[in-house]
């Protein structure tokens, strides 16, 4: 008979990053506060990422090998990082006398599209992670994998444990979805970049969406997207202490109110322009088709207006991918008959964002009067709806950072 009736009580699914079980004395801190949390009387899914530093280490071995590891491979090797930690969390939670069973992203029903390092989640099936914890078990899921119906092993992106917390919550209609991490929340800016950041009490999914796709890690931006679109409302907080954090949950009335909750940046971008292309339909589709049909991802787009039948065309994308956009484009300069291709790296974007954006106007002449009395010069600009973007001099991002943050009034009430 099922120890736990599931009806009396409530299931929490927690989520620990990688400094959070980074070494063996933090792994038992965990399995302290896991076990702390199921005798307050709870049912307790958790998940866990590789100990931090695994991934990186894990793919800088695959290139020692290999300069172009198949990406299939690249997913049996990465998913044994995450494979450790769910071990041995499941081994100190029962040394601590308790019972606990670790299950892989497979052996949880997870279940994905083919798309190998950052597929996508097709669907759970959570059976034996129910059967386990109406059998009394702590249940602890490998975060960023799953498998493909036909059995092959995927990732599912960068920071993908994240998805794992937020999809598994959703999948067995989890009470509560705790994302333990090694900062008390979401800060209105990484609080390693600006110190006087102020933890926020709450933020919108659109926002934290904004923020986590233009920079701000602290939140997979698949995540939050899944997170969104399933009504999973889910808290960011600390893995040291226990102070509440951050929730993140649908926009209500008063979050209008606030201008702008956060500043976000992203280093390592790089700008391509493309001079003196002809005026006429077509050239950007060729442009940007060809990008896209290499995979790259860029970012920020902006065309000149044409003055004598030529423009030019600027586009931002990740340092990394700059020399696979050069050797896409270049034939392409000459087949369409423009003058040249400048790239260009050592620049880094800097994000506004706030819902209260949509009914206050100004955001912008602010933003851009606080950056130019700081001397920093803006290279580009694009808005949304949401979000206030430049990009400027990587070497002066920080600075541009705590600018912008003391310019909205962000920082803690002096
Ligand atoms: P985990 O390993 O727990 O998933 P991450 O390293 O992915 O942790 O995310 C936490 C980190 O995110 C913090 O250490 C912090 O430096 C960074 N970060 C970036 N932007 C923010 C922000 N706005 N608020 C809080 N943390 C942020
Ligand atoms: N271990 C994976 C990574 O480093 C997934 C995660 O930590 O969320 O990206
Ligand atoms: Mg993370």
């Amino acid at each position: 008979m099922a120890r736990f009736p599931r009806k009396n009580v409530s299931l929490i699914v927690q989520k620990y990053g990688g400094t959070s079980v980074g070494n063996p004395e933090r792994i038992l801190n965990v399995a302290r506060r896991v076990i702390a949390t199921q005798e307050a009387g709870n049912q307790v899914v958790v998940v866990v990422s590789a100990m931090s530093g695994v991934t990186d280490g894990l793919i800088k071995l695959a290139r020692e090998v290999s300069s172009n590891p198949t990406e299939r491979e690249m997913d049996v090797l990465l998913a044994t990082g995450e494979q450790t930690t769910i071990a041995l969390t499941a081994m100190a939670i029962n040394a601590l006398g308790k019972k606990a069973v670790s299950l892989t992203g497979a052996q949880a029903g997870i279940l994905t599209d083919g798309v190998h390092t950052k597929a996508k989640i097709a669907n759970i099936t959570p059976r034996q992670v129910h059967q386990f914890l109406d059998d009394g078990h702590i249940v602890i899921v490998a975060g960023f994998q799953g498998q493909t119906s036909e059995g092959r092993i995927t990732t599912l992106g960068r920071g993908g444990s994240d998805l794992t917390a937020i999809a598994i919550a959703s999948a067995v209609k989890a009470n509560v979805c705790q994302i333990f991490t090694d900062v008390e929340g979401v800060f209105t800016c990484d609080p390693r970049v600006v110190p006087g950041a102020r933890k926020l009490e709450e933020i919108s999914y659109d926002e934290m969406l904004e923020m986590a796709s233009s920079g701000s890690k602290v939140m997979q931006s698949r995540s939050v997207e899944f997170a969104k679109k399933f009504a999973v409302v889910f808290e960011v907080r600390s893995s040291f202490n226990n102070n509440p954090g951050t929730i993140v949950k649908p926009e209500t009335r008063s979050m209008e109110n606030v201008v702008i909750r956060g500043v976000s940046i992203e280093r390592n971008q790089a700008k391509v322009t493309i001079v003196n292309v002809p005026d006429k339909p077509g050239t950007a589709a060729r442009i940007f088709t060809a990008i896209a049909d290499a995979g790259l991802v860029i970012d920020m787009i902006v065309q000149n207006v044409s003055v004598s039948g030529t423009t030019d065309i600027s586009f931002t994308l990740n340092k990394d991918e700059l020399p696979g956009a050069k050797t896409v484009l270049e034939p392409i300069v000459t087949e369409i008959s423009a003058k040249d291709l400048i790239a260009q790296d050592g620049i880094a974007k800097l994000s506004v964002v706030g819902i209260g954006m949509r009914s206050h106007s100004g955001v912008a002449a602010q933003l851009f009067e606080a950056l130019s009395a700081a001397g920093i010069n803006i290279q580009m600009i694009s808005t949304s709806e949401i979000k206030i973007a430049v990009i400027v001099e990587e070497a002066r991002i920080a600075e541009a950072a705590n600018v912008a943050h003391e310019a909205f009034g962000l920082g803690k009430a002096k």
